[in-house]
């Protein structure tokens, strides 16, 4: 008979909060050491390969591969090897003791060992009107909302790549993409800067600001200023996506896990935290660069680094 989750005597090996790329490469690796493991996740599995349409930049796809079947491939590969996937929001935890208590909306979970792959969400630009036009013509998601803006010119703001990569799928339904960008230098990968250099509908706004997010129902316009000349101007939009950076999904942690200025969780090369048997992996961690590659290996190492926790002190 097997015991409830929340029950006291049940006792995970790992317990895995978030099921992104990272949360799910631990879940497989875990799983395939053989650890009773639970992957927790609060809304639907994939993390941000939810946000995007199509991934180019995972090695084995020669033609690249659509994000929602990686991310249902790589689902379905971990519970092939025995991986539980529960939804639950985690509101808090106590990580301190050998035992780790997890608490969710729906239920208390414990575990030997706990890796920590939540993500983060997209940073607001925090001007005025960016709250109160979120659904309605502010949006951080081109695959979600692209497609409510046929034939509408649209802005994006950042220089990153999910601005550059997003700027040049939205041309599938805009009329025009203005991406507007705070210097005149991008930082996306160069073949992003390529494609979206190539394509006709894009156009870019240098050293410019958006100052504030204006409409009535829904979003009409963008003043903007030039950061150099300190020019104000308006630009015309049915609606604005914002891609400029993330920030890590810590809150649930309290004071307990080592931060860095950032706020990501800070790790040794085996994905240890301050704390012993918590891991830490993927988006949510302080490192050089946020990628799915680099997600899947946080989340195979932090797999392992558990596992090899668990021999040496249960
Ligand atoms: P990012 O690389 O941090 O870029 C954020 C962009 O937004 C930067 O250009 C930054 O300007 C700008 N920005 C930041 N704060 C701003 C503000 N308050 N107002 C105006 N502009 C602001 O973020 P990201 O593009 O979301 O990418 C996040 C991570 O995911 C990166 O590691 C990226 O490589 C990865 N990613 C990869 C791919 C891919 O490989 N296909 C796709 C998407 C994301 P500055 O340049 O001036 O700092």
């Amino acid at each position: 008979m097997s015991t409830p989750p929340g029950s006291s005597d049940d006792v995970y090996d790992v317990i895995i909060i978030g099921a992104g790329a990272a949360g799910l490469a631990a879940g497989l690796y875990a799983a395939r050491s053989r650890l009773r493991t639970v992957l927790l996740e609060r809304l639907g599995v994939g993390g941000q390969l939810g946000l995007t349409e199509w991934i180019d930049d995972y090695p084995g796809f020669a033609d690249g591969v659509s994000a929602a079947d990686l991310t249902i491939a790589m689902e379905n590969q971990a519970k092939r090897f025995g991986l539980e996937v529960t939804y639950d929001e985690v509101l808090s935890v106590d990580l301190t003791d050998k035992v780790k208590v997890v608490t969710g909306a729906e239920a208390t979970y414990r575990a030997k060992t706990v890796i920590i792959a939540s993500g983060g969400q997209p940073a607001r630009l925090n001007v005025p009107g960016e709250v109160e036009f979120q659904g309605r013509g502010v949006s951080y998601c081109a695959v979600c909302d692209g497609a409510f803006f046929q034939n509408q010119p649209l802005a994006v703001v950042g220089g990153g790549d999910s601005a550059v990569e997003e700027g040049d799928f939205l041309t599938r339904y805009a009329s025009q993409v203005t991406i507007i960008h705070r210097r005149e230098e991008l930082r996306a990968a160069k073949v992003l800067q390529e494609r979206a250099f190539a394509n006709p509908k894009v156009s870019f706004l240098w050293n410019t600001v958006v100052e504030r997010i204006e409409g009535d129902q829904s979003v009409n316009r963008l003043a903007l200023r030039n950061v150099h000349s300190g020019e104000q101007s308006t630009l015309e939009v049915g609606g604005v996506f914002i891609f400029i950076g993330y920030r890590p999904n810590t809150g649930f942690l309290g004071e307990q896990v080592t931060l860095d200025v950032n706020g990501y969780i800070v790790t040794d090369e085996a994905m240890r935290t301050n704390l012993p048997g918590v891991f830490a992996a993927g988006d949510v961690r302080q490192k050089v660069l946020r990628q799915i590659t680099t997600a899947v290996a946080d989340g195979s190492i932090a797999a392992l680094s558990a596992d090899a926790y668990l021999k040496e002190h249960w």
